[in-house]
């Protein structure tokens, strides 16, 4: 009897291992599947130079940015929208990551879970958010700087422009791109997956705490004679400011006044609203995770802590995640995630799903953000001059951030526009490219201008 029960009892754990293998099978298939179907091992869906022979990219509004013909790929016709949608279209040897023929290969193969790769003759589409007319714009205004351009809509998480620079034509890859240093970093994608110094445009945090933990900073005052000394570090400021309010000390970028709030605030708070503002997060963008960014916090002298504030030192920002902190201004403390794919139609003709996208965490409170956004508006007022973008309810912070001796320092201008029917955020690096307002405000103007206004 007992030898039946110890065999009845070991068939049992059998039958459970069994189940148990099966159900994680079925998970990762359900899970995974559309990735193992478009495996280079699925020699059907690539030619014989290894490139996807099946599925089109095309943009928002139906521009076909890769397709195939006679089984090769094609790219859109002109070379600079080449250059300019190359990071989000991708590369014929698989160095972009982030582009869709990489990244989203098996949304272009058509696979499904009912039918597998069944219609994988003509493969599926995949139509972009981003218009193949903005990146053009945004790539010709970098005008060969490295860097990069985002605008996305902060109610709906639709990115309309992206582009990383230097880029190059996927047609025609420069035989140099390795070594030539006009090339460096090519295959990056700035946006998604790189770290900058901000510069002044970290102020915006620094003041978000200040709003929060300083009650009296509305009738405080400051004198800026050109730099301060804190602890052993001489912060020294763009200008001699004199004496300033806080609404002007922000319109100036007055280093000194910034460089004191944020040792007043101390680095414990000054961590609290930097990890808050989601800048030391990480993204998921249709699957693509953004570089996280990363600040010196812990033993940081008070020196240290006053170019922390201002932006310099050890911060590092992403650019994605600053976006979505300005979109998260915009829209009452929480945006809308950005994504990359507008939408998926398979070979049989079959949409896909309406996808369902979250908001951000509350990165900002919605009575401070209100308080911050006004205050990025008088900025433009005040500096940087509203003439420069029509018809927009534009809020925003110039940066131009030191990256080290005898370097030209990066460009930055980031902000957002309240318009009801233009809720877009943005941000603009120039590597090396001077001056925030003078050189990124203004790419970012022509940028904004082509997207709200058109021609
Ligand atoms: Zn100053």
């Amino acid at each position: 009897m007992k030898k039946i029960e110890q065999r009845a009892i070991l068939c049992c754990v059998l039958a459970l291992v069994l189940a148990l293998g099966l159900g994680v099978f079925l998970a990762r298939y359900l899970v995974r599947g559309g990735s193992w179907v478009s495996s280079p091992f699925n020699r059907h869906l690539y030619n014989t130079s290894g490139q996807l022979a099946v599925g089109t990219v095309l943009d928002r509004d139906g521009d076909v940015l890769s397709g195939v013909e006679n089984g090769q790929r094609t790219y859109y016709d002109n070379a600079t929208v080449r250059k300019a949608t190359l990071h989000a279209v991708g590369d014929l040897q698989g160095n972009i990551g982030t582009g869709a023929l990489n990244a989203f290969a098996d949304k272009l193969t058509g696979y499904n879970l009912l039918n597998g790769a069944f219609g994988a003759a003509q493969g599926g589409e995949l139509y972009l958010t981003i218009d193949a007319r903005y990146n053009y714009e945004a790539y010709e205004a970098l005008n060969g700087h490295a860097g990069t351009v985002a605008v996305y809509n902060y109610k709906t998480g639709e990115i309309l422009c992206m582009v990383s620079a230097p880029s190059y034509d996927p047609l025609n890859v420069p035989e140099d791109i390795e070594t030539n240093p006009r090339y460096e970093g090519a295959y990056l994608n700035r946006f998604l997956s790189s770290t900058f110094t901000p510069g002044s445009i970290f102020k915006t945090v620094t003041l978000t705490a200040a709003l929060e933990k300083i009650p009296d900073l509305d009738s405080r005052t400051w004198t800026c004679e050109g730099s301060v000394q804190i602890g052993d570090e001489t912060i020294v400021c763009s200008g001699t400011h004199g004496q300033q309010n806080i609404g002007d000390a922000f319109a100036n970028s007055c280093n000194v006044v910034f460089a004191q709030l944020a040792q007043e605030l101390g680095a414990s708070t000054m961590k609290q609203y930097t990890d808050k503002a989601g800048l030391t997060d990480s993204y998921s963008v249709d699957g693509l995770p953004t570089a996280k960014g990363s600040f010196a916090w812990e033993g940081i002298t008070d020196g240290q802590l006053g170019w922390a504030g201002v932006g310099q030192g050890q911060d590092q920002v992403n650019p994605c995640a600053m976006m979505c902190y300005m979109g998260a201004i915009a829209n009452g403390g929480k945006a809308a995630k950005p994504y990359l794919i507008e939408k998926t139609v398979s070979p049989l003709g079959l949409p896909s799903l309406p996808r369902l996208n979250g908001k951000t965490s509350q990165l900002i409170a919605s009575d401070t953000a209100e308080i911050l956004a006004e205050m990025m508006a008088q900025n433009v007022q005040k500096t940087y001059g509203t003439g420069r973008f029509p018809n927009m309810d534009i809020c925003a912070k110039s940066g131009t951030a030191e990256v080290g001796e005898g370097k030209t320092p990066h460009a930055w201008f980031t902000g957002f526009l309240r318009n009801e029917d233009a809720p877009y955020a943005f941000v603009v690096l120039v590597e090396n490219g001077g001056g925030g307002s003078s050189v990124a405000g203004t790419v970012a103007g022509k940028v904004l201008d082509v997207i709200v206004n058109g021609y």
